[in-house]
Formats: structure tokens, sequence, C-alpha cells
């Protein structure tokens, strides 16, 4: 009766606490059986675990706990981030490979390195000697001894408990009971000193922050100084060297926020685009409008601007017009002048006899000399090239002028010698086994 009152009351009692959350890190050498021991307590078969890189993490519900616990990496590279988990860890789970007798130097030291730490000692340290199924395994009493237990715990304030165990030898339900005892252990050494412990974490976690913070602004000024003393090495040889480093820098500086998300740098480079083709268009109209024809040269220049496969044959057209009249002004003014001689003027004939006469030779060798522009029409062949291959447009000569005189035979081909003696005509003769002719002199 008595006993199931007490009962009752530690029901009551228990019912009543509050939910902890207690955060623990399972640390020990490289292949020790921590995944193996954590996937254990989880419920999850401990023969088919890979190496764990870096850490993993589990999630439980012991009684009122909520236990979180950090499998750590064991690597000797790893162990270096053990640290970073000690400041918010209530408790400590050590484990030991106690088969392998050769690292056990290596376990101690590991072991007193962690005991040691600020962030740590004082706090509770269940150390399981794991692998006990395995042949040669060092017994609990042998462990102890091996790592100096007692005087390790003894020097930090750690209270501790070793549990021989076999990680393997089942899960869930079935785990090694001895696993489970020691879990046990640990929460309720926590439980029985959360207050002062969750007070402790709670400033060292506060703590760890800054010191983690300041150590990122640390590294932040360490790189901004080595960027710095970079750029200036940089400026100092395109200084050396005559290269101007402002420039080359502004074409690659990446304005903004350089991790903005990739549909906004989309959006903004379309409308810059945009922009540019505007501006483009607009630069176009305002070179059309200053261009805008006053004389033949200059209608000849815009309309070569505007488009390059209609304007060849519009600009000779021009040229030919233009040319025509001019030729039939000048027609004219030597007709005025013709007609004036012919009136027998005295007063004008006096006055430019000479000139007139000089005019009258001038249009007469003109006249000679002139030439027709190229009837387009006539020289489209029925396969039309492209107009550029035609272009400049060529002129042709017209075949009334007899300016060239024809080409005549030369007759039989004379040679002198160096006095002057005709040497004899050329003779041709038949090269042997062959239709063709070989002139020999
Ligand atoms: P960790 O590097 O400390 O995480 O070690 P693991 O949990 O990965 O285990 C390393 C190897 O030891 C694996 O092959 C496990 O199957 C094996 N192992 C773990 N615990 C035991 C154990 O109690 N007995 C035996 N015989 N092997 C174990």
């Amino acid at each position: 009766m008595y006993s199931l009152m007490a009962n009752c009351c530690n029901w009551l009692k228990r019912w009543r606490e509050p939910v902890r959350s207690v955060t623990l890190i399972m640390v020990g050498l490289d292949n020790a059986g921590k995944t193996a021991t954590v996937k254990g307590i989880q419920g999850e078969c401990p023969e088919d675990v890979a190496p764990t890189v870096g850490f993993s993490k589990i999630n439980l519900k012991q009684g009122r706990f909520e236990v979180t616990i950090f499998d750590l990496g064991g690597g000797k590279r790893i162990r270096a981030i053990w640290k970073n988990y000690y400041a918010e860890s209530y408790g400590v789970i050590f484990v030991v490979d106690s088969s392998d007798v050769e690292r056990m130097e290596e376990t101690k030291e590991t072991m007193s390195e962690v005991l040691r730490h600020p962030k740590i000692s004082g706090k509770p340290i269940l150390v399981l000697a794991n692998k006990q199924d395995k042949e040669g395994a060092l017994a609990e009493a042998d462990v102890i001894e091996c790592l100096s237990l007692e005087k390790l715990v003894n020097e930090h304030k750690c209270l501790c408990q070793i549990e021989p165990c076999s990680a393997i030898m089942g899960y869930g339900k079935k785990i090694d009971k001895s696993i489970k005892k020691g879990l046990l252990w640990l929460l309720h050494i926590i439980a029985k000193d959360f207050d002062a412990l969750h007070e402790r974490i709670q400033k060292d976690t506060i703590e760890q922050k800054a010191a983690e913070e300041q150590e990122k602004q640390e590294r932040a000024e360490r790189v901004r100084k080595i960027r710095e003393e970079r750029e200036r090495k940089e400026r100092e040889e395109a200084e050396h060297e005559g290269r101007n480093v402002l420039d080359e820098d502004d074409s690659e500086s990446i304005s903004g926020n350089p991790f903005q998300p990739i549909s906004t740098v989309i959006t903004e480079n379309e409308k810059k685009i945009e922009k540019e083709r505007k501006r483009q268009r607009e630069g176009n109209e305002k070179v059309a409008i200053l261009l805008k024809p006053k004389t033949f040269q200059e209608q000849v220049d815009t309309q070569s601007l505007n488009s390059q496969q209609s304007n060849e044959s519009r600009l000779v057209e021009n040229y030919k017009c233009a040319l025509t009249q001019r030729l039939e002004h000048e027609d004219e003014n030597d007709q005025q002048v013709s007609e004036s001689l012919n009136s027998g003027d005295n007063a004008s004939l006096n006055s430019g006899i000479e000139n007139s006469k000089k005019k009258a030779k001038k249009l007469k060798l003109k006249r000679s000399h002139r030439v027709e522009p190229v009837n387009m029409e006539e020289t489209v062949s029925p396969n039309p090239m492209p107009l550029a291959p035609l272009a400049p447009v060529g002129w042709e000569t017209p075949t009334k002028v007899n300016r060239i005189r024809k080409l005549e035979p030369l007759g039989e081909t004379r040679h002198n010698d160096f006095y002057g003696k005709p040497l004899p005509p050329l003779t041709i003769r038949q090269r042997p086994n062959s239709d063709t002719h070989e002139v020999i002199s």
C-alpha cells in the first residue's frame, strides 16, 4: 500500500516536470562504433553503416527529455570541429573500440583533450567500451587503466560512468542493455543538476556565438586586407606597364546585388538591350535628318546611306542626269559663241575673238572625247550579278568615235642585228614526235 502510494507520488511529480531539451555529443576515434551506437539507439540496424563525414544528428524522446545527439566524425582532421559543439552540450558520450589496443594511447590523448576543454570540464561523461563481442577486446577495468580514466575525470571534475557494450548486438528495444543503462545514467545526472547546467550552457553558447562572430569579422578583415594588398600590387604593375587599371575594372565590374535571382537579372538585361536599341534608332533618325540632301553630291551620299541595293542604280541614274544636263548646258554656251561669231558683231568679235577661238577649239576637242553614260538597261545581263561587283559605275566608249585606230598586221617581222644589218626571217620547225610547232629565231 505504501509503495503504491509512493509510485503514484513519483508519477505525479514527473508529470508536473516540464519537457526538457537536452543536447549530447557522441565522440571517439574513427571506427570506434559511434554511428552503429546511434543507429541502434534510434532503432535502425547498426550493421550497415557508412563512415560519418562531418556529423549526423538524431532526435529521440526519453521520459521527459527531448534528446538531440550529435554523432561527430572521428577522423583526425574532423576532430577540430568537435569544439564547435561543446558549448551547447549537456553531456558527452565517448565511444572506445575496446578491441583496438594499438590505438588506446591515441584514444587517451583524444579523451584528455576533450575533458580539458573549458566548455566540457565539469560536465558528465559516459564512456562506452564498445566491441566487447570481439575476441581480445579489453575488459572494463583494462580500458579504465589504459585511458587513466580515473585520473582524467578527477582532474577535470567530470562525473563519469563506463559501460562495456556491443553496438551491433541489437537495436531499438533489443539494444544492448549497457548502452541503454549508460544513456539513462547520463540523463539522470543531467536532470539532477539541470538548472545549473542549463544556465552554464546558455552563457557558454552566447560567449561562443560572440567569439564566432568576432572570428568571422577578423577573417573578413584579413580577407579585405589581402584583397587590398593584391589590388595595390596590380595597380602598381599596371602603372609600371602603362595600362589603365580603372578602365579594365570598370568594364568588368558588377553593379548591384550579385546574389539577386536570375529572373531579375534577365529582366534587367532585356530592359538594357531595349533601351540601347531605342537609343540607336533615335541616333539613326537624327543622322538621316542631318544628311538631308541639298546638293547633288549630298543626294548621292544620302541615297547610299539609306539602302545599298536600290541606291546603286538610282545613283547611276542621277549621275547620268546631272552629267547630261551639264553637257547640254555647255553645248548651249558653245552655240551662243558660234552664233555671235557668225552674226559678225564686231564689238563682241573684237573683245573676245581670241577667247572664242580658244573655246571653239576646246568644244571641238571635248566633243571628240565625249563619252556617253552607260545605259543600265542594256548592260543588265540575263543573269545579273549583284550590284556591288559592278560598282563603281563604268563608262563605255561610243562606237562612232574613231579615235583609236584600227590595228593592222605589221607584215613580215624583221629583226636587225646590233649594227643595223637585217636578220634572216623567223623559221618554224616541227618538234620531233609532236603535232605542235616550235619557233626558233
Ligand atoms: P564510427 O567511425 O565510430 O562511427 O564507427 P562505425 O559505427 O562506423 O563502425 C565502424 C565499424 O565497426 C563498422 O563496420 C561496424 O559494423 C563495426 N562495429 C561497430 N560496433 C561494433 C561492435 O560492437 N562489434 C563489432 N564486432 N563491430 C562493430
